[in-house]
Parts: C-alpha cells; structure tokens; sequence
C-alpha cells in the first residue's frame, strides 16, 4: 500500500520502541533491564486516581469542550501564576492529549511549507518528526557537553536566517538534563523577541532539577517574552501520570484558538477523566515529588560514579530531568567480532543481547557518541544493570 510521501520522511520513536522491545521480552521471561523507559518509576499518587474513580462514579463521562474543561484550564492558570510566576487568561489555555501532542499541534498550527525550526541537539526525539510532519524543516544547532550541551544567545543569533520561524527550549532537558540558568534564558530571549521568532518551551520535567538549579520559564524572563513564547508542559512526569495523557499550552490567545480549532476535528477533548485527575494533581498539594526527586538524585550520583568508572565511559552529571547521556566514543572506537563497534545503534544492540540491559541509542537524539540511560527505575535496578553493562563493556577491546 502506498501511504502518503509525508510518513517516508519520518522514523518511530526510538524510545518508545525500545521500551516496548524490553517490556515485551520481560513478558516473555527474559531478565531484561530496562534504562529505556522515560517514565517514573512511581505509581500514581492514590489522590489523584481517587478524583479519577469519583468523576467516573459522578458520571463525568462526556464530551468537554474540544479545548479542555473549564475546570482544569483555571487550574493550569493558576499553577502558571503560582509556580511560574506568569499571568495567563483562560482564552490562552488549551489543554491537549500529553505534551508530545501539545509539541504536534503547535507545530501543525505554526508551520507553512518550509518553515524552519531550530533545534538544539541533543534532542528529543520527537521535535524533528513533529517539525516534519508539519512540512516544516528542522534545522539542527549542535551543542558539546564542553559547554554543559546548551546553546547560547550568540550561537543563535547567527543561526537565525529569513525562514526562522520557531526555536525549541527543553530545560529541564531530554536526554541531556541541561538546565538553562535565567540569565542564559534571558539572553536567547532577547535575542528571540528582537528576531521575531516563537519559541516552544517544553517544561515538562520543570520539577526534576539538582544542585540548588532551578527551573525559569523562558515565558517569564522578560516583559515580551511571554508574546513569543508557546509554554508546553503537563502531569506526565511530575505526577508520575505517563498514561492519562494531559499536558497543556499556554501562549497567545490566536495561537491557542487555532490549537482548539485543530483539537475539534482530530482528537476532540482529552479524556473527561483524566482531565479530573489533572486537576487533582495540579490543585492538591503534591506529596509524591519529594520522594521522586530525593530519589531520582541519589541514583543519579550513583549512576554518573559507575558509568565514570567504565572503560570508554565519560558522563557528565546532569541538573535535570531523570536521564544520563554518557559519551560513549571510546568504547565505540574498539572492535567486536573483529569489527569496529562504531555505531551507538550497534553498541545498545550488542548491550541488549550480552548484557541484556535496554538503553537508547544516541543517534536518535542527534548524538552517536553517546548512549541515554533513564535511572526512573528502582536502585537494585540500577546496581544489576550497571554491574552487567560493566562486564560486556570489560570485554570488547
Ligand atoms: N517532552 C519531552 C522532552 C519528553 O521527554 C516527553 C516524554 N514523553 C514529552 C515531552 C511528552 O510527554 P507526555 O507523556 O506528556 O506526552
Ligand atoms: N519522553 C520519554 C522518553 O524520552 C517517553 C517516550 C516518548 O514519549 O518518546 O523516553
């Protein structure tokens, strides 16, 4: 069957299908490990699948609006004030179905044909396909673990050429974990307002920082920042809620409008039900983000001290989010099978069948020196996996 031209120029997500590859070969009895996964390793908290049980009991089962609740649009307005310190009306609020389709919708509604997006890599996987399916053009900025993989308002400033229509901002960041300061924000802001350019901001993991860092809204660094700024975030990683889907855009009212448009003839609302449990998360105070964040930091130590100490290995320690991104070239340079191992795609292959421990390779991320290792799994998780990835590195030379 001939599907359109548009689906030849994208790939699957890598790190979903990772994660489904580990998960079902777990199924099937396999000892896997699975640092794949981007998603806590915590169950929701009982308050909020609590409000999810009463909004089915009370019958609140039916089409919303294609926008969102009313209800969850004043609790998104209120969390932005509160934490972000920016000041949204209802009419800038759309809530959608997780931040990917937040990232998918903005795109779709931003773009005409040829439109260019600047993407710092190391990215997310997701931004370059949703610039695509778009018919935009991803644009990619390399950034080095010299500089901690940020961009800087100097970098971008050259980058910016008449189709610049969009730059992306994640911090805290996916796979990285860079975490950009206010002033960092500040100057690239600057340098977005006064070129004209969106920005999407992609905050999902705004809870998830260390070392006394912590999370600015790149809406909320300047007077006119918040008129050229799409805020994306959601519950999906701070209130451990991956499979409810919801996350939310904040931005100018125009923009806004046309996602609700877009929303009333593709997806409609977002599950009535999980629009109450957002609102339960959002509204309540949070009691399962201390524990995750006490959590994630002590194995991300963990983690960063092992991987150092493997052969080939260089990781940096990363501010945010719930990932490490090792550099990997050395041991990419040594041999297998009398073959260089030179691919990081052929490096987590050869991970998942001697060591049978599930990582992503870097290449979907635009880095293939690198390997992304999610620590959203348990410590006795980590130590197993670590101690078996340790061995099958001891033995390629
Ligand atoms: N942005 C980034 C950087 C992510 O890592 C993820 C993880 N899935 C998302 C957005 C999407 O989150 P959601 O589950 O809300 O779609
Ligand atoms: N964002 C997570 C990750 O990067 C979940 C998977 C996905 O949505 O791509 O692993």
């Amino acid at each position: 069957m001939q599907t359109a031209r548009r689906m030849k120029r994208i790939a699957p997500s890598p790190t979903l299908a990772i994660d489904a590859k580990a998960k079902q070969l777990k199924a099937g009895g396999v000892d896997i490990i699975n640092f794949g996964a981007g998603e806590p390793d915590f169950d929701t908290p009982d308050y909020i699948k609590n409000a999810a049980m009463e909004a089915i009991r009370a019958g609140y089962t039916k089409y919303t609006p294609a926008s969102g609740s009313q209800e969850l649009k004043e609790a998104v307005c209120d969390k932005l004030k509160r934490e972000n310190g920016l000041d949204y009306s209802m009419k800038q609020i759309v809530i959608n179905c997780g931040a990917k389709h937040s990232i998918y919708n903005i795109f779709q509604v931003m773009l005409n044909p040829g439109d260019e997006v600047i993407i710092p890599a190391p990215y997310w996987v997701t931004y370059p396909e949703a610039v695509k399916l778009a018919g935009g053009r991803p644009v990619v900025m390399k950034t080095t673990d010299k500089n901690e993989f940020k961009i800087t308002a100097a970098n971008l400033r050259r980058r910016i050429k008449p189709k610049t229509k969009m730059l992306i901002i994640n911090s805290p960041g996916n796979p990285t974990g860079t975490v950009y300061s206010e002033t960092e924000l500040r100057d690239i802001m600057k340098v977005a307002v006064a070129k004209k350019i969106f920005v999407l901001s992609d905050e999902i993991y705004e809870h998830l920082t260390y070392d006394g860092m912590r999370h600015v809204s790149a809406a909320a660094v300047l007077p006119e920042a918040k008129d050229w700024t799409l805020v994306v975030n959601g519950v999906s990683k701070s209130f451990s809620m991956t499979g409810w889907r919801i996350g939310y855009t904040a931005g100018p009212e125009d923009i806004i409008a046309d996602i609700g448009t877009l929303q009333s003839h593709s997806t409609s609302n977002p599950a009535s039900i999980s629009m109450k449990a957002a609102v339960a998360a959002l509204t309540q105070p949070a009691s399962v983000l201390p524990e995750m964040q006490r959590a994630f930091n002590e194995r991300r130590e963990y983690v960063v001290g092992r991987l150092n100490a493997m052969p080939g290995v260089v990781c940096q320690k990363p501010r945010g989010a719930f990932y490490v991104f090792p550099n990997v070239s050395g041991v990419l340079a040594k041999s297998l099978d009398g073959k260089v191992i030179g691919t990081s795609m052929r490096l987590a292959e050869y991970l998942l069948d001697t060591a049978r421990v599930a990582v992503v390779p870097g290449d979907g991320f635009g880095a293939d020196d690198y390997l992304r290792i999610s620590y959203a799994t348990s410590m006795a998780n980590l130590q197993k996996g670590l101690e078996r990835m340790e061995q099958a590195l001891q033995a390629v030379n």
